[in-house]
């Protein structure tokens, strides 16, 4: 089934505990209503005869949302792109931003997982993608730990304590219980379900810490700690305090030679889902731009053209790479699973991120100075000062002053140490991406490009057979010698 804006809603009323700015939460919806009417417009796009066709499909005679469908073909990834940026576009969403990917990357590492084991997690998640499936739940990921020492494994004794990465504390008859804590798990408060999974790889002797499992938001001893000042609940921290899970909801418990494999397979699934939902926002980075470059009168300049270019490119870029990552898929034989392009994907989260305080440059750059110096919207609002602003602060006469001051706040929001910080950590930080590029590097096949060019011997079978001059010659009658 495909929940109603109306069901997703009372969804969120399921006892969880919730705490913000030293205040336990009395009701979501109310406290963030409208974060949740933003998320709950997800289920009521699925039921327009317009965007139906995209957000569904029908499995069995049910109508289903495709999100929960296993992804075997590009195409199925690419649609999944299309629901976000659709989402994106209306500013909708937020129920299941991450969820879907750690859905898809655990179930496909527990696949693997059997096949090495005997062990049976994979038709415990075949059961919960069902249930998904008839339940359309909010879905989220919850992967980072503290860590502490980031230095040492988990099960260091070094370590101040034993709990900074979620570990398994006991396995019983009925289920098994988990404690720790994930850290910045993006709009988890207007989900419905916490894939909880490992963040690293963990040794035999930190065992404990390989769990990876399904918990509802409302489960007793899960608490949210959410984003100081955040509208939404932010990226809150989770707490797990001896939470029991049912085993037909556990995907890991201690195999701990596949704990690397759950986190890498989320994370190709992930990094794509950001640079899909960020080439969006670059898109409206690069429009800003041109915005507050009319209001400051400055189209004219070459200068301010070449910065706008590359704001452009910088937004084209993102989309064109996450686009081929979808469409150039590795396809696991094993379990059938079409996964996004890991170089791709890597390239698009690298890209986007690692450029982000250079595009902030040239955003600044073309608003100038008022965007550190801006009275406040309250000056604004006072009679006796909102003359001097609108006078003073107007730019070019085809745009108010209000609005001015609208765009010059967003360069501030955008400009943020915040944001920065976003597109730096979240999906997990720039040195994890170059990792994978370095590891799926065919660094044979690139050597064997160099050493042709440079007229070495090459015995790669990509380029060996090719002949070292041209296949055809003029004759000597075409030429003028
Ligand atoms: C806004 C936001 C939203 C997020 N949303 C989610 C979410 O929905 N779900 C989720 O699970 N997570 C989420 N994250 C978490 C994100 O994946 C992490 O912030 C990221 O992986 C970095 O981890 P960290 O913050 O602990 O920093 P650290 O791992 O401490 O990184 C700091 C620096 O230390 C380096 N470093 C770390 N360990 C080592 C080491 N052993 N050796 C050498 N260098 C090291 C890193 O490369 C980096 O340069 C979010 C983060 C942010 C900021």
């Amino acid at each position: 089934m495909i929940k109603t804006p109306e069901q997703y809603v009372e969804s969120l009323r399921d006892g969880r505990i919730v705490y913000q700015d030293g205040e336990l939460i009395k009701d979501i919806p109310t406290r963030y209503e409208a974060s949740v009417n933003r998320a709950a417009g997800e289920f009521w796009l699925a039921h327009q005869p317009d965007t139906k066709k995209l957000f569904a499909m029908e499995e069995d005679g049910e109508e289903i949302a495709f999100s929960f469908k296993i992804p075997e073909t590009g195409e199925d990834i690419q649609r999944r792109r299309e629901i976000t940026q659709t989402l994106n576009h209306w500013n909708l969403g937020g129920a299941r931003l991450t969820g879907i990917d750690s859905l898809n990357g655990v179930a496909h590492a527990c696949t693997v997982l059997d096949k090495a084991m005997g062990t049976n997690y994979s038709e415990n998640m075949k059961k919960y993608r069902a249930w998904c499936k008839k339940n359309d739940p909010g879905i989220c990921a919850a992967v980072s730990d503290p860590k502490g020492n980031r230095k040492l494994h988990a099960e260091d004794p070094k370590q101040a304590h034993k709990d900074f990465y979620v570990r398994l504390k006991e396995k019983t008859k009925d289920g098994i219980i988990i404690t720790g804590c994930k850290l910045h798990i993006s709009d988890a408060i207007l989900s419905n379900e916490l894939i909880v999974l490992p963040s690293r790889n963990h040794n035999e002797g930190g065992k404990e810490y390989a769990v990876a499992c399904a918990v509802s938001c409302g489960t007793p001893g899960v608490k949210f700690l959410a984003t100081t000042g955040s509208r939404n609940g932010g990226h809150p921290m989770i707490i797990f305090d001896d939470v029991f899970v049912p085993w037909e909801r556990v995907f890991m418990a201690g195999e701990w030679q596949f704990s690397r494999l759950f986190a890498t397979s989320f994370a190709r699934y992930h990094r794509l889902t950001a640079s899909t939902y960020k080439a969006i926002q670059l898109q409206g980075v690069a429009g800003l731009a041109r915005l507050m470059a009319e209001m400051n009168g400055l189209t004219h300049a070459t200068r301010i053209q070449d910065h706008l270019a590359w704001l452009a490119m910088y937004a084209d870029v993102t989309d064109a790479l996450a686009k081929a990552a979808a469409l150039s898929p590795v396809y696991d034989q094993g379990t059938g699973f079409a996964i996004p392009n890991p170089v791709y994907t890597n390239a698009a989260k690298y890209w986007f991120a690692s450029q982000w305080h250079e595009a902030m440059k040239y955003l600044q750059d073309i608003t100038g100075g008022i965007a550190a110096t801006m009275p406040s919207m309250k000056d604004w609002e006072n009679p006796e000062t909102k003359g001097y602003i609108e006078k003073y602060l107007r730019g070019a006469s085809e745009y108010s002053t209000e609005d001015r001051m609208k765009a010059i706040a967003q360069v501030i929001n955008l400009g943020s140490c915040a944001q920065g910080v976003l597109s730096i950590h979240a999906e997990g930080s720039l040195s994890t991406q170059r990792m994978v590029i370095y590891q799926m590097a065919d660094w044979d096949r690139l050597k064997a490009r160099a050493k042709r060019t440079l007229g070495m011997p090459v015995d790669h079978p990509a380029f060996k057979d090719l002949p070292t001059e041209p296949p055809w010659a003029m004759p000597a009658s075409m030429l003028k010698k």
